[in-house]
Parts: structure tokens; sequence; C-alpha cells
């Protein structure tokens, strides 16, 4: 408080307040002056005087009005206005001018406040003051001023109430602007013109249901008839979607007028109906003798029907007939207007799940991962239970699932079930009703399945695999949601396609062509991520180097292709006598390596003895021939003998080079060389 700065401020807050009361004065003055110039005859004795001074008054309250944020002083800068008008009807001696007051008025009313319009129309007397002053045609003046002041208060009054419509219009169109846009957003309309979007939403609005019901109500007085009904085809059957009956236990039977109706396509009018209304296939508990049905087409499809019935026997003309099938083809429209809508609304929501689930579903190269996103995509399109089998010789493998499984095995044999059927002709097949079908639908046993669908995972004609989706409901699938999930297999397919390609080059790189163990640099690699592994706990890890006795000999002696077949023959034997966590690798020419992660010396010598012994008691086939070989093996444990890869890698073959020397067919330690 109180610094130096403030203080200045405020003096000049002080005399920017002591300067506005001079200029209201100055321009108080002016006013004062110029109304009393007119009560004294100046515009007739000085006009120049009179209207110099009136239009600065006017010039004056223009600046301070037109300048001023609030738009003050209103009444002072219209009331200099009127004070010209009353002016020059006096200099000009032009009584009527007087009239102008009218129009002024209301313009007034048009731009200012009702305030400010009554005290205006208050203060217009006061320009003719010296009237009433002088005595003459004061009752003129009189209802002259009270004319004047009650177009005042109509004009407010007519105003009042545009800006009240203006406003409400106003508020209405910020809710539905606001509105729209949850749409848009719940949509993801995001990208349309904001009028396209006002525009949906106002379709949206079409209050489809109240239209029908005016329409009905309308045919039903136009034909004197008991009700008017619209029925739409439900399956088998009809419901009633709007009746001028207020009631809601209407039960319908869609055996009789309705269906004929519909499937004749053509008007019905009957006046002798004996039957009860439930026989003549109607509504129940109603006793009705006259009916016409009209059924609604859009094209040649069947989209509803439409009745008016009576008690009465003979109630309908052929005219009514006519009136009937005229407010039918309203109705047609109504319907088609309410089903573009909603066809485009889902449209709408068909194009964003695809826009997010693309790129979800080719941005993996691990195909799991492609599995399990296509049936969380699948989820948000229908409410059923998806299952992935991928193809893997002649059976399928079942990849990921989010229905129930009732079984353990993975592995599946497709045929004699439904959805062998899209695999067989590399087509969808869709199933909307399995009730009755001869054959199960999966190759395990399921529960309450009403509805399937099997797509094919095709990837330039190559089944890759199937995509199926169970529903317990009937006919759970309609085109649009086929569809989508026809694309977004698709999409998954070439994911699919593409994460089996990389891992076959991966597998090529990784593998020895001949033998399908690893190569020689990737058993580098696994041997130094292994030594890492195991050092950390502490763990051992054990080496075996493998290399054929003589094996110059059977190539000399059965030929280089039968020796490439010995070769296989002993990797097989090599895979299977080791554990799964054991890694295997072709070393180089006829030498195997086996990693034995966690195996320590007594535990490796155990394992190649059994190789060993595995590979003198086998009999190795080639172009008829039954060859017999043996191996002599080389093993070093870490961290007992080594600690580096190199230093293992080294001692074992050290290990092999003793085997040899000492006579082949056996396997040595390196611990046990000295
Ligand atoms: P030993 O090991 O008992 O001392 O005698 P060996 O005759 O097996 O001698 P060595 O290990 O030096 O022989 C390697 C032979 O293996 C040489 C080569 O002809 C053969 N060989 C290497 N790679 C292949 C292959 O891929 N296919 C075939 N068929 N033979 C191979
Ligand atoms: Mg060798
Ligand atoms: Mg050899």
């Amino acid at each position: 408080m109180g610094s130096p700065l403030q203080k200045i401020l405020q003096g000049r807050g002080a005399k920017k307040g002591q300067g506005s009361r001079i200029k209201r004065g100055v321009a108080l003055l002016f006013i004062v002056s110029t109304w009393f110039g007119l009560l004294v005859f100046l515009p007739e004795k000085k006009p120049l005087f009179w209207f110099l001074l009136s239009l600065s008054t006017v010039l004056i309250y223009s600046i301070l009005h037109f300048t001023d944020k609030k738009r003050a002083f209103q009444v002072e800068f219209l009331f200099s206005i009127a004070l010209i008008i009353a002016g020059t009807s006096h200099a000009l001696n032009l009584p009527w001018l007087n009239l102008a007051y009218f129009p002024f008025i209301l313009t007034t009313a048009a731009f200012y406040s009702p305030g400010t319009v009554i005290s205006l129309s208050l203060l217009m007397p006061f320009l003719e003051l010296r009237t009433f002053i002088s005595g003459k045609d004061v009752f003129e003046e009189t209802v002259f001023s009270v004319f004047l002041i009650l177009t005042a208060a109509i004009s407010i009054l007519i105003f009042n109430n545009l800006r009240k419509e203006k406003e409400k219009a106003m508020s209405s169109l910020r809710s539905i602007s606001e509105n729209a846009r949850e749409v848009m957003s719940e949509t993801g309309m995001e990208s349309l013109e904001n009028t396209e979007v006002l525009s949906h939403h106002f379709a949206s609005m079409l209050k489809t249901d109240e239209e029908i019901m005016d329409m009905l109500l309308t045919v039903k007085q136009a034909t004197f008839a008991d009700s008017a009904n619209l029925f739409i085809p439900d399956g088998d059957s009809f419901h009633l979607r709007c009746s001028t009956w207020e009631r809601d236990d209407i039960i319908i039977d869609g055996r009789g007028v309705l269906n004929i109706c519909v499937k004749e396509r053509k008007t019905l009018l009957f006046g002798e109906l004996n039957k009860k209304a439930l026989d003549a296939g109607y509504i129940k508990d109603l006793k009705i003798s006259s009916i016409i049905a009209v059924p609604l087409l859009d094209g040649q499809l069947p989209v509803g029907v439409l009745t008016v019935d009576s008690s009465r026997y003979h109630a309908f003309t052929e005219s009514d007939r006519d009136t009937a099938r005229m407010f039918s083809g309203h109705i047609i429209r109504i319907l088609d207007r309410e089903r573009v809508y909603s066809m485009i609304k889902r449209d709408v929501f068909g194009l964003r799940i695809l826009k997010e689930e693309s790129a979800n579903l080719v941005s993996s190269l691990d195909l799991n991962v492609t599995a399990r996103k296509l049936c969380e995509a699948a989820e948000k399109v229908t409410d059923s239970q998806a299952f992935i089998f991928i193809r893997r010789d002649r059976k399928y493998e079942l990849r990921y699932h989010t229905g129930e499984l009732s079984v353990d095995k993975r592995l599946f044999d497709l045929r004699s079930t439904i959805i062998n059927f899209a695999a067989v002709n590399r087509q969808r097949h869709y199933v909307s009703d399995t009730a009755g079908y001869p054959i199960r639908i999966m190759p395990f046993k399921t529960e309450n399945i009403r509805s399937v669908i099997a797509l094919p995972m095709l990837y330039e004609k190559q089944l890759l695999g199937l995509f199926v989706l169970l529903s317990g409901k009937k006919d759970a699938f309609d085109t649009f949601q086929t569809g989508l999930l026809e694309v977004m297999c698709n999409q998954a397919s070439t994911s699919i396609a593409n994460a089996k390609l990389h891992a076959e080059i991966e597998k090529l790189a990784t593998t020895d062509g001949l033998t399908g163990l690893y190569n020689h640099r990737t058993f580098q690699e696994k041997l130094s991520e292994e030594l890492r592994r195991l050092n950390r706990f502490s763990s051992p890890i054990s080496l075996l180097i493998a290399d054929i006795d003589y094996f110059k000999k059977i190539n000399d002696t059965y030929g280089h292709p039968a020796g490439d077949l010995v070769l296989k023959g002993v990797a097989n034997v090599l895979r299977e006598t080791i554990r799964d966590i054991d890694i295997p690798a072709r070393y180089g020419g006829e030498e195997f390596a086996a990693v034995l992660p966690g195996t320590d010396k007594k535990g490796a010598g155990m394992i190649a003895e059994r190789l060993r012994k595995s590979i003198m008691n086998t009999s190795f086939s080639a172009d008829g021939a039954s060859i017999k070989i043996t191996i002599s093996i080389g093993i070093a444990t870490s961290p007992l003998d080594a600690e580096t890869k190199e230093e293992l890698i080294g001692r074992a073959d050290q290990a092999l080079y003793h085997a040899k020397n000492g006579g082949r067919n056996r396997a040595v330690h390196w611990g046990e060389i000295k």
C-alpha cells in the first residue's frame, strides 16, 4: 500500500475522475442550452446559432456514447438527436415532421434496452414543453405524447420477445453443436465438416416414431377406423412398431392377414371378418370385422405392413384403401431415411474400428501377438468367442482363443467339422443356425453354440489358418460384421505370413542346412549366452565336441551323398540323446557339439557315454547299405576346467584329441587327461 507508483496511479485516477466530471458538466451544459434554445424559439430566431449548438451537442454525446465501452450516455445521445428533429420541425414550420419521432422510437427499441427507451419516451414531451406552457394545442400534444409512450411500450414488448426467441434459438443451436461434437467424438467423425456433422445430428433427432404416430393418427381419422398400426417383419412373425392403441400387451400372430399381405405384396381389404382377430392373424383379443392391410415395400423388399381396422362390418371403402396406400408411401420414406441414417452411422463406426485396428494388426512380426490382436479386434465388432488356428502340415494348431476350450491339446484334425468347409473351399463359411446340423462345429466339444463363422486366413492363395467365431445366438453375424471381420482377417493374414517368412529367414540364418542343427556361428553365440547366464548363478556348464571316427573312409566307400545321410542320422541321434534344454550344433564338417547348461563333469560324462553308445549301436542306412560308425568325444566343464568360452572350447578340443589318440570310440574329460 502507498508505493510511489501506486500513489501516482491513484492520483491519475483521481484526475481522470475529475476530468470526466468536467466532461459530463460541459456536455450537460450543451444539451440543456440546446433544449432551452428550443423553448425560447432560437431555431426560428437564430437558426444558424441554434443548429450549430445542437449539432455540437449531438457530436459531444456521440463521442461520449460511442467511445465508451459500456455505451453510456444513451439517453442523452438519443435525446440530442430528438432535439434536432424538433428544432428542424420548428425552424421550417413543419409540424408533421414530429411524426418522425415514431420511427425514431421504434429504431431505438430495436437497439437499446427497455429502460433507455422508456426514459427517452418520457423525455419526449419536454421537447414540446413550450406548447404546454403556451396553452395552445395542449390536447393534441398530450395525445401525441401518450401515443409516443405507447409506441415505445409496444415496441419494447415486440423487440423483447424477438430477443428472447433469438436467445432461445442460439442456446438450442449451442446445445446441438455440443451434442454433435459428442456424437462426432463417439463415432470418430472428426474429419467431417461441421455442417455435415450438424446435419447428421439433425437426422438422428428426427423423431421417427413420433412422425409415424402422427401419420397413423391421421390415417385413422381419415378412414374412420378404430385403430391404425405399423407392423415390421421379424423373422417368421411381426412386431408392432407403432400403434394408435394405447396398450402395451398387444400380441400379434403373423399367420394370417399380415402374412398374406407381405407374401402377395398387395393391399388387402376385408369387410366381413367373422372370426376373432387372432384367427385372422392379427392382434389378439381384438374384435375386428373390417381391415385394410397395405404392404410397405422398399423396392421389392417388404419392410412393414400398415393396417387400419374396425369392429364394424364393411367399415372401409375403396377410397379408404387409396387413402391408406397414400399414407403408406410417406411411412416408407420415413423408414427409409431411418435406415439410411443408421447405415451411415454404422459405416462411420466400421471405418473407425478399421482405422484403429489396421495399425495394430500389422504391427507385429510375432504370430502370437497378431493372433491375440485379431481376437481382440473381433470382440469389438461382435459379441462372440474367437479362435485362431494355424495350419501345420495337414493339421491345425490352435494359437489363440477367447472362447471356451474343452480339451488340453492344441493340434487338431479339422475333418468332419463345420469350420473345415472354410479350409477346403478357401472361402468364408457362415452357418447362422447350427441347430440340427449333422456334423460337429469344432474339432472339440462345444456347448450352446448357434452361429458359427469360419474365415480362411489366406496369403497369396496359400492357406495359413482359420479364424473362427462362435456365438450362442442364432443369426449372430450380419453382413456388416462379417465384412469387417473379413477385412481384419485379411490384414492379420498378411501379418502372419510376414511373421512366418521372418521366422523362416531367421532359421536359415541360424541353422545348418544339412542337419537342421544350429550352425557354428549360432553355437558360438548360444555358448556365450549360456556361460554369461549360468556364471551369474554359479551353476556349471559342460561342452561336448564329437568327431566321427574314420569318416573319410565312409565317403570313400559309399560316396559323399551317403556320407551326408550318415551326418543327418548322427544329428538325429544327438538331438534325441540330449535334453530339451541342451543345445546341439554342427561344429564343423563331421564334428558336432552340444552345450549342456547346468550339467557338471559327472553328468556330462554320462551323457557323452550315452551318446557314444547310441551312435555305436545305430545302423545308418544309405542307398541300401547299412553303415555302422563310432564317434570320439571330448568333454570340458566350466567353471571347473575353464572360465572363458575360448578356454572351454580349447579344452574340449584337447580332450577330443586325447580320445582319438587313445584309440577312438571313447569319451574323454579334460580333467582326466593328466
Ligand atoms: P578321424 O576323425 O578318426 O581322425 O578320421 P577322419 O577320417 O574322420 O578324419 P577327419 O576328421 O580329418 O575327416 C574329415 C572328413 O569328413 C573330411 C571330409 O571328407 C569329410 N567331410 C567333412 N564335411 C563333410 C560333409 O559335409 N559331407 C561329407 N559327406 N563328408 C564330409
Ligand atoms: Mg574331423
Ligand atoms: Mg573324423
